[in-house]
């Protein structure tokens, strides 16, 4: 529907510039965004700096392979996977000591809630978002399960992680399934971070597949090497990706960081 003045001259200008702004303000964010801070501190467990600080899943007290302090940790927002020890970790302590929201999955909100009443915790589902200022966070499925404290704790998730014009996947705990080529198609993160360490998630073999389907221009596998049950070679890992697709992949050492 147009409006009763849209044929005027006026109009006309005034709506050309308003395009001009509109693509000059975009233009304007993508350069200012160009890049993002990618920690990891081991596990499935990493701080993404950008306009903000994000921690997935910070599990660094008991992790043996972990050498990030969780009083080291400054961060903005909080976002857990699900509910087992090895995702929730530190999350409560890190919440509160940032006074920073926890975003997570919502049977697990709510049991965060009732550790402690006065954090901000905000629940989402599938397909999901909540908006924290310029961060964007909608959960995705993940084929896996989810308990904490001996409780159920509702579906696990992946999370998609939308900041300064930059999209991220973090895939959680989660087996292949064939919904991730829709979440490749619907939110076409550049980043994914993947588990490949097997037995309770992806093997490598099943991760490069996930790859095709995510089609990011960058993956990097997590969740390998912290026990010997998901003890893994990533490079296979590599090997298989590069082989199969055109994305590349970033085999992390832990506590580095890299400009994604
Ligand atoms: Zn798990
Ligand atoms: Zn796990």
């Amino acid at each position: 529907m147009h409006g009763r003045c849209s044929n005027s001259v006026t109009d006309a200008i005034l709506n050309g510039r308003f395009k001009v702004k509109a693509f000059k303000k975009t233009f304007d964010l993508q350069n200012m965004s160009e890049k993002l801070k990618l920690r990891w501190n081991g596990h499935a467990c990493f701080e993404i700096s950008g306009s903000r600080t994000i921690i997935v899943d910070p599990f660094l007290e008991g992790n043996p392979k972990a050498t990030r302090k969780k009083e080291d940790v400054r961060a903005d927002i909080v976002v857990v996977t699900h509910g087992h020890e090895d995702h929730v970790g530190d999350a409560l302590y890190i919440a509160k000591k940032n006074n920073a929201p926890i975003v997570t999955m919502v049977e697990l909100a709510w049991l965060l809630k009732e550790k402690d009443n006065s954090l901000e915790i905000h629940d989402i589902n599938y397909s999901g978002s909540v908006s924290i200022g310029k961060v964007k966070i909608t959960a995705v499925p993940a084929y896996h399960s989810s308990s904490y404290g001996g409780k159920y704790a509702g579906n696990p998730g992946g999370m998609i992680i939308e900041m300064d014009g930059r999209v991220l996947y973090h895939a959680g705990d989660t087996g292949i399934f064939m919904d991730m080529e829709l979440i490749g198609r619907m939110y076409h993160p550049e980043v994914a971070m993947l588990p490949i360490g097997g037995h309770y998630t992806m093997s490598p073999k099943e991760a490069a597949m996930a790859v095709g389907m995510i089609k990011p221009q960058l993956a990097i596998p997590m969740h390998f090497s912290t026990f010997p049950p998901i003890e893994q070679n990533p490079e296979e890992f590599k090997k298989e990706v590069e082989a199969n697709s055109a994305g590349k992949v970033k085999i992390m050492s832990i506590d580095q960081t890299i400009e994604v």
